[in-house]
């Protein structure tokens, strides 16, 4: 085979295209993985994984994408880094258009995941890494002794949220209802928190400042009554968005984008497959995604014979 035709690639270097590639490549299969960014995917921004089996003490997350990758490595599986532009899905050779140049391969496991949904408000981009963050992990002990706000009431911004405990003199939690979307575990966890308040029912309508973030504008979703707020920094948790642009209308997405499969991560094109936090109704848990990688090499492996 020439050196650019495989017979499974993988898009996406997360929990799940990590388990397809060392299932693919532990079964002695021609592999490569291609990744954009660093491996791990969405995990690496958990500070501590408490919830993967067989790490008992827990896991920071960016210690569980290295040892997932180190694995798979291990097992001869070829990664490059590098950006998915387009896809070719016609006929037995499916074609993989990069960053860095074009492949081929008979079989393919679209694990591209999903990346942080912005807000969607006025200065959100323009103060992106002057204040606003979509990762505490990453940039909370940046913000030693400020005020902070999280925007968003499911898993992320709570986790989010407890992080920041350690760095902020106050952290507030806006959320657009009365009511939490996060688990009950969690719920518990932040009740203890001196440092964590509340804003309910209530939307941002712009993050403002000069140079830096300084100030928000709240608007209470009940009353329509307009505030403002001093902050020094903005962590948004408010989903997620699938990477999906470069499938759109050539395999059928839900309403939210995400790629449809059934049980065995099958697309409705033969050889093609998806797995992980990119698939519509994924449980977007590290480990389901694994158990998705793992199902969906297993029959892109049948496929093959
Ligand atoms: P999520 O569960 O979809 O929650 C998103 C939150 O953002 C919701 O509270 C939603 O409000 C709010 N939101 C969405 N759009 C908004 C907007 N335009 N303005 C204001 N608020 C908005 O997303 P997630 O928290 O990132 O969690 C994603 C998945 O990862 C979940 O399955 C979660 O269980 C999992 N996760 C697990 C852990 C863990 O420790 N096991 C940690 C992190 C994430 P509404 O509630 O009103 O819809």
């Amino acid at each position: 085979m020439s050196e650019n035709i495989y017979e499974i690639i993988i898009i996406g270097g997360g929990p799940a295209g990590l388990t397809a590639g060392i299932y693919s490549s532990r079964a002695g299969l021609n592999c490569l993985l291609i990744e954009k960014g660093i491996f791990g995917g969405q995990i690496t921004y958990a500070e501590h994984v408490e919830n993967f089996p067989g790490f008992p003490q827990g896991i920071s997350g960016l210690e569980l994408g290295e040892k997932l990758s180190e694995q798979a490595q291990k097992h001869g599986l070829k990664t490059i880094p590098a950006e998915v532009t387009g896809l070719e899905l016609q006929g037995e050779f499916k074609l993989v258009k990069t960053t860095d140049g074009n492949f081929s391969t008979k079989a393919l496991i679209m694990a591209g995941g999903a990346t942080r949904r912005k807000l969607g408000v006025e200065g959100e981009t323009r103060l992106t890494g002057r204040g606003v963050s979509y990762c505490a992990v990453c940039d909370g002990s940046f913000f030693q002794g400020q005020n902070l706000v999280v925007i968003g009431g499911g898993d992320t911004a709570i986790t989010e949220a407890l992080h920041l405990t350690k760095f902020a003199s106050k952290v507030t939690i806006i959320h657009r209802r009365n009511q939490l979307r996060a688990t009950q575990i969690l719920q518990e966890k932040i009740q203890s928190e001196p440092k964590i308040d509340f804003l309910w029912n209530t939307s941002v309508s712009a993050i403002e400042g000069a140079d830096m973030v300084e100030r928000i504008r709240l608007v209470n979703v009940e009353t329509g009554e307009k505030s403002t707020k001093q902050v020094g920094g903005v962590f948004i948790s408010v989903g997620t968005n699938p990477d999906t642009d470069y499938v759109k209308g050539i395999l059928p997405l839900d309403e939210n984008a995400y790629i449809i499969t059934n049980e065995n991560m099958e697309t409705p094109i033969p050889g093609i497959f998806a797995a992980g936090d990119i698939r519509h109704n994924s449980p977007r848990q590290a480990v389901t995604a694994a158990g998705d990688g793992a199902t969906a090499a297993i029959y892109a492996q049948k496929y093959l014979m």
